[in-house]
């Protein structure tokens, strides 16, 4: 089966569904991924002087994690980090990629996960819709006179979500989710900087952030999948509300019902 995953950033597949991902490949099916935005403001280096900059480095930590999972499908649609909104446009263009793709079964993030972020946010909602839609030919026919087909999706697999209906047993690949994950330098240096900084407004501060968060991210991934596994009696698993678009969702029961 052909898996599209569409992410606001770059490093938001390897951490809402890095194992799943790993999961799929090695079971044969085809992953391709498609990221919104470069990331490009996500620092607190001022080393990083502009944003361009950043966009780069976030890139090749894309590419360079990708590879450790083994998604060889990379397309970077490059709009502007932060900024994203949920419009007919940015809906459009996902409705395009997916056409292009033609993929069975869409993982993103949940749009209503009380996300502070949002490009998450709007991805999120925007995916749904395209997904919906895509396989109508009277919507956005230009596409169709442009040569691309109608693409009919089956389902929409939600990450970062706050009512999940389906756990994904990844104890064999959270190795991998964690290597995928040391990639990102830059994010996890954001991560440090920005924890210790907002604890510090708070008056606190946290041995977590004293040690290299190369040290720590390993341990706080397994724990995460392990607490996630533990809802659903597995070892260590990442969760998703799987939604069945159009009709699917109503009959899923009575067809068996929808995994991952
Ligand atoms: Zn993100």
């Amino acid at each position: 089966m052909r898996y599209l995953v569409v992410e606001p950033h770059p490093d938001d597949l390897v951490f809402f569904c890095g194992g799943t991902v790993a999961k799929l490949l090695a079971e044969g099916h085809e992953v391709h991924t498609l990221v919104v935005t470069d990331g490009e403001q996500g620092t607190l280096n001022r080393s990083y002087d502009t944003d361009k900059k950043l966009a780069s480095v976030m890139r090749e930590e894309e590419l360079a994690a990708c590879k450790v999972l083994g998604v060889e499908h990379v397309t970077f649609l490059g709009l502007k980090n932060h900024f994203l909104e949920p419009t007919h446009d940015l809906r459009e263009k996902i409705v395009r990629h997916v056409r292009k793709i033609q993929p069975a079964a869409v993982l993103t993030i949940d749009p209503w996960n009380f996300d502070e972020n949002p490009d998450h946010r709007a991805v999120g909602q925007v995916v749904l819709e395209a997904c919906s839609f895509a396989h109508f030919h009277l919507f956005h026919p230009e596409h169709i006179e442009e040569g691309l087909e109608t693409a009919m999706v089956a389902k929409v697999i939600f990450g970062k979500t706050p009512s999940p209906n389906t756990y994904v047993d990844i104890s064999q690949f959270v190795e991998k989710k964690i290597a995928a994950a040391l990639c990102y330098k830059s994010q996890i240096e954001l991560m440090q900087m920005e924890g210790a900084a907002r604890l510090k407004v708070l008056g606190k501060s946290s041995p977590i952030f004293d040690s290299p968060l190369e040290e720590v991210i390993p341990a706080s991934i397994r724990m995460v999948a392990e607490e996630e596994g533990s809802r659903a009696n597995l070892p260590m698993a990442e969760s998703f509300h799987v939604r069945g678009l159009g009709i699917l969702e109503n009959i899923k029961d009575l067809v068996g019902g929808l995994d991952v």
